[in-house]
């Protein structure tokens, strides 16, 4: 099976991608519709063990409950599968990507997004500069080498494997980010997405 683009790592940067190309759907863009997204997820997200108070605009929330909310938010704009196993590996072949979980399936996408924390990087087949992360208070975390988050073409990296700073909002920013460039690209121009109140 051949998807658009497949994320790797369904925590606060990861989800919050997916929600972004997710929501490019049903507004009559013609190169959007029918467009396939998946996120690979293997539920140790660190939001898992956060009590989150500084969330702009949000009440104090656990992160498991955060998780939850925004998985429901993706589900409802649809177009998005998820899938709860660990990648292995990742190839590119003839400039489409090979994605392979632990269990041995295999997918195809055009791009694919890197969102698999800072804890290690162990996902073999692809060429990248892992380093330490300068950004953590810990030793021992990594971060991945990019440019405007992009590794080499079509490959991106989000959230603390980006060496972005450990909070939800920066995390799930650079999503953002990577999401609207691809759409962009999908497009063959820059796109905004933007919704306005029904006025009543
Ligand atoms: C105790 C604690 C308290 C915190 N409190 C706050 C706070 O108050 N405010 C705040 O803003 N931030 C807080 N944070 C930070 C916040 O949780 C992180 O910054 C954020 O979760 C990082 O997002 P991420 O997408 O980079 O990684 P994560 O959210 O950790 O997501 C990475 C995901 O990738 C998955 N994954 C990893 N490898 C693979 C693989 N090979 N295949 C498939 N899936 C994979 C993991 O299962 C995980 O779900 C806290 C963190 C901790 C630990």
């Amino acid at each position: 099976m051949k998807y658009d683009v497949i994320i790797v790592g369904g925590g606060a940067s990861g989800l919050a991608c997916a929600l972004t190309l997710a929501s490019s759907r049903g507004r009559g863009w013609q190169w959007a519709e029918g467009r396939k997204y998946l996120v690979f997820d293997t539920g140790s997200s660190d939001l898992n063990k956060a009590y989150l108070k500084n969330v702009p605009g949000l009440e104090p929330i656990r992160g498991k409950e955060l998780i939850e909310k925004i998985k429901k938010q993706v589900h409802d704009w649809g177009g998005v599968d998820m899938l709860e196993e660990e990648v292995s590996r990742i190839e590119r072949k003839d400039g489409i990507f090979e994605v392979e979980s632990l269990s041995g399936k295999v997918f195809k996408a055009d791009y694919v997004v890197l969102a698999c924390g800072f804890h290690a990087f162990n996902i073999k087949g692809l060429n990248l500069e892992v380093v330490e992360n300068p950004k953590s208070p810990k030793p021992g975390r990594v971060m991945i080498k990019h440019k405007d988050f992009e590794v080499e073409p079509n490959l991106f990296v989000v959230g603390t494997l980006a060496g972005l700073s450990s909070h939800f909002t920066s995390c799930a920013g650079s999503g953002v980010e990577v999401a609207i460039e691809i759409l962009s690209r999908f497009a063959g121009k820059r796109i905004v997405i933007h919704d306005v109140p029904e006025e009543g």
